[in-house]
């Protein structure tokens, strides 16, 4: 069981202190996170930490998750595409399904949220909620993990209707903010060093994966760790793999994915992947369960390079889990990507399959450099996206919508 004082040692003893004193006036609060998933895909991944760590921090955080049927998935995975920005028409028939099942969660979730001091909504699947508690008690705070710095508009209006009555809003990045009547928070996600995802592993354990899945440890590595979504746009990667290959034949490639439960697009793009891979013994096509976290660890630690080719991403949490692993990444100039990816310090930022084969034979080629950048990658990560910073800004939050002056906070 990881407690607070196990932080100590990576992020020292200030950074805790500075917690316990942020969440004494929050002590014994009921906090409700609410997603639709519990495994898979980057909230689940944060939540299945957070949580944990408001409760040893003495608040009484519990996490629900919304259950839903295929056609309410087929909506809100069009609610991510179309936030994201293409232009997609969602039937009526999903939204009034969408509507519905949240007024089914609504009342199964009732005795959980409605005496609740601080609701977090994540992501749009549940934002419907607040509609079923017009006496609440508690602040409500609306959590968009998702790029929508260019939404597609109805469907932007349409969601629009749903966030307006929350307290506040909170978005990774300022670029994705939106206009809505209340206060709105920056605040970009982080990852738990401590967890199996990032912990360090024994040499053993690392390169057990070449056997495993047939990696030559003699020969380069690039990974791409994603869900098999177009955004993530694993067909570009394979593209800039091949382009690379020209030069720098041992190349291997390794895409690891797997599903969300919340996700029904994946076997779609992983066809599309299959098609482009074209049963290259180099590229190998990983779906791995979504509790292989130690192997993903793995993984990224025997790789040479990172990529993370998004064309669309809200954060990109592997992003943050490469860098912390001394890895520079190469990532898709967009989104959360442009967050960590600082130009030629912690990675290189592209938007094509060529400057992505351009910046891995880079890479390759100045081996000293590559260790310089994911050196640099890793303290980057330390100073910025480790949880302790990411708890202390939600507690700050917190205690700022529960103050009856939130003008000024005293947090002596
Ligand atoms: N992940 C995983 N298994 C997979 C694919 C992804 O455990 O097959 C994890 C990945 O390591 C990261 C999270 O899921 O922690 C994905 O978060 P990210 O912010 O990168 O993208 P999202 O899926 O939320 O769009």
């Amino acid at each position: 069981m990881q407690t607070l004082k196990s932080y100590i040692d990576i992020v020292g003893h200030d950074v805790i202190d500075q917690l316990r004193q942020l969440a004494a006036p929050l002590k014994g609060r009921k906090i409700v996170h609410v997603n639709s998933t519990r495994m898979g895909g980057g909230v689940a991944e944060i939540l299945a930490k957070l949580v944990p760590l408001m409760n040893e921090l003495g608040l009484d955080t519990h996490w629900e998750v919304i259950n839903g049927n295929a056609e309410f998935y087929q909506c809100t995975k069009h609610f991510h595409n179309a936030l994201q920005g293409n232009a997609v028409a969602i039937p009526e028939a999903l939204l009034r399904n969408f509507e519905e099942v949240n007024r089914q969660n609504a009342e199964q979730l009732r005795p959980a949220l409605e005496d609740a001091d601080v609701v977090f909504i994540h992501d749009p699947q549940p934002a419907p909620l607040l509609a079923s508690f017009p006496q609440r008690k508690g602040k409500w705070i609306w959590r968009c993990h998702i790029d929508a710095s260019r939404p597609h508009r109805p469907v932007w209006k349409y969601l629009r209707g749903f966030l307006s009555d929350y307290d506040a809003s909170i978005w990774s990045l300022p670029d994705f903010a939106q206009p809505l009547p209340h206060p709105q928070y920056i605040i970009p996600p982080s990852i738990d060093p401590l967890s199996e995802k990032n912990i360090d592993l024994p040499e053993s354990e690392i390169t057990a994966v070449y056997d495993r899945f047939g990696i030559d440890p003699e020969r380069p590595l690039v990974t791409q760790v994603s869900r098999f979504d177009r955004f993530k746009d694993p067909v570009g990667v394979i593209e800039s793999y091949r382009l690379s290959k020209r030069f720098q034949p041992g190349l291997q490639l390794v895409l690891a994915g797997g599903g969300a439960t919340d996700d029904p697009e994946g076997e779609v793009v992983l066809n599309e992947v299959y098609a482009a891979a074209n049963d290259d013994p180099d590229i190998k096509i990983l779906l791995l369960p979504s509790d292989a976290h130690r192997t993903i660890n793995a993984l990224q630690r025997v790789s040479d390079i990172v990529m993370q080719k998004s064309t669309r991403e809200g954060f990109g949490l592997t992003v943050t889990e490469a860098m912390w692993k001394g890895k520079p990444v190469i990532g898709g100039n967009t989104g959360g990507i442009r967050l960590q990816v600082i130009n030629h310090h912690t990675g290189f930022l592209v938007s094509t399959p060529e400057g992505a084969a351009l910046r891995t034979r880079y890479l390759l080629n100045h081996r000293d450099i590559l260790e310089s950048m994911g050196n640099t990658a890793r303290e980057f990560v330390r100073d910025h996206f480790l949880l302790s910073r990411h708890l202390r800004e939600y507690l700050t939050l917190m205690v700022v919508l529960m103050s009856d002056h939130p003008d000024r906070v005293e947090l002596s």
